[in-house]
């Protein structure tokens, strides 16, 4: 069997094994296969190991990726995932390819999103993606901003709300990555109480997926452990 087979499987019965310990349903927790950087034929192997749904960062890279497996491999019924960073100005080809997208973090782009959605698909899938306090990273809304977002998610047409994503700092201990997961896990309670349909927290990656899962993550990205470390080449 090849390696990406053996570690979908392996990442797997990790998330299954967490979710019986801290309490959790079992197959609560959905599995992200990050491909970004990744060769078609290593999402070709996932997909031989049973792997559905795919996350990609890059507006074009991914949509490369969308066209190719909707040409080639037409039945896989794959779900493609955008949880990149979004330039205003590239909204039309994430709209246009992909079923979820878990990074909006400002009105515009949700707009543009929703303008660009083609009638003839479904709605898009969307998570707000939020800057939990004490993150280094730029991207993602201020807790203060998500009620705002959520308001005007939920009044177009063509996205439909689902939950909040979070990439938080990456530390080792695992203290510091809970305090992180469930201070989104508590939005996401707060946000519940005015929305319906909000039953995804993406949250969770390689190193520090098992504390997502016991703060409630329902979906973690996995990229590393499933397709090894990334090479960048020459992108930024
Ligand atoms: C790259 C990436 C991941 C996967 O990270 P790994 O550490 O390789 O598992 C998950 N989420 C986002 C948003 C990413 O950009």
């Amino acid at each position: 069997m090849c390696s990406i087979q053996q570690n979908i499987e392996q990442v797997t019965t990790q998330i299954r094994n967490t979710e019986h310990k801290c309490g959790r349903e079992p197959n609560s927790v959905q599995l992200l296969a990050v491909s970004k950087t990744k060769p078609n034929e290593a999402i070709s192997a996932a997909l031989e190991a049973g792997q559905k749904a795919f996350g990609e960062n890059y507006v074009q890279e991914g949509v490369e990726k969308v066209r190719y497996f909707s040409e080639h491999y037409s039945d896989a019924d794959i779900e493609w995932h955008f949880i990149g960073p979004i330039q205003s100005n590239k909204t039309r080809p994430v709209a246009e390819n992909f079923d979820w997208v878990h990074s909006i973090d400002r009105k515009k782009v949700a707009q543009r999103l929703n303008d660009q959605r083609p009638e003839s698909m479904p709605p898009l899938q969307v998570l707000i993606q939020v800057n939990t306090s004490g993150e280094v990273s730029k991207s993602g809304t201020d807790e203060s901003e998500v009620f705002a977002l959520a308001e005007l998610i939920s009044s177009l047409p063509n996205l439909t709300l689902r939950g909040l994503m979070s990439i938080p700092a990456n530390v080792s201990d695992y203290a510091s990555q809970l305090r992180a997961f469930q201070q989104l896990a508590e939005l996401k309670e707060k946000l519940t109480e005015k929305y319906d349909g909000l039953d995804t927290l993406s949250m969770g990656m390689s190193g520090d997926m098992e504390a997502a899962v016991e703060a409630g993550s329902t979906m973690v990205r996995i990229g590393t452990a499933i397709f090894g470390a990334r090479d960048y080449g020459t992108r930024d």
